[in-house]
């Protein structure tokens, strides 16, 4: 059936993107060439347009000292989903001697970035007119999933959001959320999918339940702002109870694939409480220190589930300027390698992502691995390919090749690429 065809697991092995090794560890992919140049294609465009929509770089470590968490409110809020404390103060061969730790501190695999970004912020003083800052991080975390509930790329124990905290004052706070509501549908779009594609849910906090920080007032001027910007935007949205984080409201954003199920990728979050909880100031107009807003938000949510979504949105059949290889070549016998090697170095000129297939093998075997691949070109050398003035390029679909000139068929790639086809 149409969904097994499209299973991100198996197109996945058949594509030979990536593979989750039980010797490494479970909810832990491993990135093959082919699996992780997509990801560097779109980590590429990504850090691209941060860069035009005014964010800077940041970049944190990977464990985190527990005060750290419990300044955070993670220690007490989120233990459900973060791994146990790593003990430090000795090396391994010690704790193998079962040696006593002198002196121990305790760290925490991050599950969020959030802190981390607050502690820069920490490290100076800020005026009301360096706001609103814009940090960015590609960040990795780990959240610990039970086994029976890890699946794929979807659910996973280690992942990279691709993160970005927005510290803002009280006065910036609703254009700046309209800028990420923008910027979401704008990556959406750019991944070729449509509006109607998308579900927004705005969720809340449960009143009744005491998983939550911070004080009522804080939580209903979160939340009404926040459901005022998604009216403004014209957004559709359900509303959820209780699907607030710990310290805030958000909105999410899921997409429909082309089978109509939903992937939660995008997440904007309104919080008022890490900025409490660190006592993060700045100086506001008139000399006073005043208490930031901070927003946390993702688009694509996670390298991992969205590049799993792409797989299965287009059943492995990239467009062409987020396909791996973008033309295959595939030499009739061993004479005609040189000239593939050559109209091979000639696309890797104008950057075009090119393989050769020389393998001892027929041409019919050569053929239809690529079509396997699902290589959007396919060019074939033989004697008479070889001194035409012109290319045979079999599209990928087609049965027939079609007649193009070099030069038209470097374009018409990188035009492709331009406009993110
Ligand atoms: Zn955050």
């Amino acid at each position: 059936n149409e969904a097994e065809k499209r299973d991100h697991r198996k197109l996945g092995k058949e594509l030979n993107l990536f593979h989750i090794d039980e010797m490494v560890g479970l909810g832990l992919p491993l990135w093959h060439p082919k699996g992780a140049k997509i990801w560097r294609i779109i980590e590429n465009f990504w850090y691209d347009t941060h860069e035009k929509a005014g964010y800077d770089l940041v970049r944190t470590p990977h464990i985190g000292n527990k005060t750290l968490w419990e300044t955070s409110g993670h220690w007490g809020f989120y233990n459900d989903s973060m791994y146990p404390p790593i003990e430090v103060g000795q090396n391994l061969s010690e704790s193998q001697n079962q040696e006593k730790v002198k002196e121990s501190e305790i760290y925490l695999l991050k599950p969020m970035n959030c802190p981390f970004h607050v502690r820069i912020y920490k490290n100076d003083l800020h005026s009301y007119r360096e706001l609103p800052l814009r940090w960015a991080e590609c960040g990795t975390v780990y959240r610990f999933e039970k086994k029976g509930e890890l699946s794929g790329l979807i659910r996973v124990r280690g992942f990279t959001q691709d993160d970005a905290h927005i510290i803002c004052r009280a006065d910036q706070v609703e254009k700046e959320l309209e800028k990420v509501i923008d910027f979401i549908l704008f990556i959406y779009l750019s991944f070729g999918f449509k509006i109607e594609d998308i579900n927004v849910y705005l969720s809340v906090r449960d009143p009744k339940n005491n998983k939550y920080a911070g004080n009522d007032e804080g939580w209903n001027l979160t939340e009404k702002v926040l459901e005022k910007v998604a009216k403004a935007k014209k957004l559709t949205y359900q509303k959820e109870v209780g699907g607030a984080v710990f310290y805030g409201p958000k909105l999410d954003f899921k997409i429909k694939d082309a089978l109509g199920r939903e992937w939660q990728c995008s997440t904007l979050q309104f919080d008022f409480n890490l900025p409490e909880r660190f006592d993060m100031n700045f100086t506001n107009a008139k000399g006073e220190k005043e208490r930031p807003y901070m927003l946390h938000r993702a688009l694509l949510g996670s390298f991992e589930r969205f590049i799993g979504l792409l797989i299965e949105h287009y059943a492995g059949a990239f467009p062409v300027w987020l396909s791996p290889v973008q033309v295959k070549i595939i030499s009739v016998t061993e004479t005609h390698i040189p000239a593939c090697q050559k109209l091979a170095a000639e696309f890797k000129e104008s950057g075009i992502r090119v393989e050769i297939d020389d393998a001892h093998e027929t041409v019919g075997n050569k053929i239809r691995k690529s079509i396997h691949e699902k290589v959007p070109y396919m060019i074939v050398i033989g004697d008479n390919e070889m001194n035409a003035p012109v290319l045979n390029v079999r599209d990928r679909g087609a049965q027939e090749t079609r007649e193009i000139s070099r030069a038209s068929f470097i374009e018409e790639i990188m035009e492709k690429v331009r406009n993110r086809s």
